[in-house]
């Protein structure tokens, strides 16, 4: 009997004593000091710099995952899952966990792009050009292609020369605005959106 303690015991001890987690909490794991360096000791959490927390919501695709955004000084240094949504519960996947990048990086485009039709070239233009030239181009084509009755006087009151494709991040709000001015108002027919879940 004694014998058989004594084998459990050493079986006890010997797990505790070459199992990882306890060794590493207690800082002895020849790992972990293997990991270690002057500088890896040196590296402190980029959160730490933070002076502001904002919230936010993915901007890649209609889950709608809620974010939490670290600013210094007005610049965005990290963006994780937000805990308190019911929809992600502080969790990101990989494209959500490199919003960082799309804000920050250099090849984002924050201007208006135009190119004139037939043209090889972008040119610069204006937000308020833009909008502008758009609207235009909506009264025009509606104005053009309104059609209220069909040859044998059904009334449809629609245009068929418009069409309208949301993006993948439109909330519920915003396609139901769209639906009521693109439909309902201009009599668009042709009315869809790229979100699929
Ligand atoms: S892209 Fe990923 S993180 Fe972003 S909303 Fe969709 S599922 Fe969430």
């Amino acid at each position: 009997m004694k014998k058989l303690h004594r084998r459990v015991r050493d079986r006890v001890t010997g797990f505790v004593n070459d199992w990882s987690i306890p060794r590493q909490i207690a800082g002895q794991s020849v790992m972990s000091k293997a990991a270690e360096s002057a500088q890896s000791r040196s590296l402190r959490p980029r959160l730490e710099q933070a002076d502001r927390v904002g919230t936010s919501i993915c901007p890649f695709c209609a889950v709608g995952c809620a974010q939490l955004v670290y600013a210094k000084d007005g610049r965005p240094l990290h963006i994780e899952g937000d805990p308190r949504s019911p929809v992600n519960q502080g969790t990101l996947c990989p494209k959500g966990a490199g919003t960082l990048g799309l804000l920050l990086s250099e090849k984002r485009i924050n201007q208006v792009l135009y190119r004139a039709p037939y043209a090889k070239n972008w040119e610069t233009r204006p937000l308020d050009w833009a909008m502008q030239r758009i609207a235009e181009r909506v009264k025009q084509t509606r104005d053009e292609t309104f059609v209220e009755n069909l040859p044998d006087g059904t009334p449809v009151n629609h245009t068929l020369g418009i069409a309208s494709l949301g993006g993948a991040t439109l909330d519920n709000e915003e396609n139901y605005l769209i639906k009521k001015l693109f439909g309902g108002g201009l009599g668009l027919v042709n009315i869809e959106n790229q979100a699929r879940i």
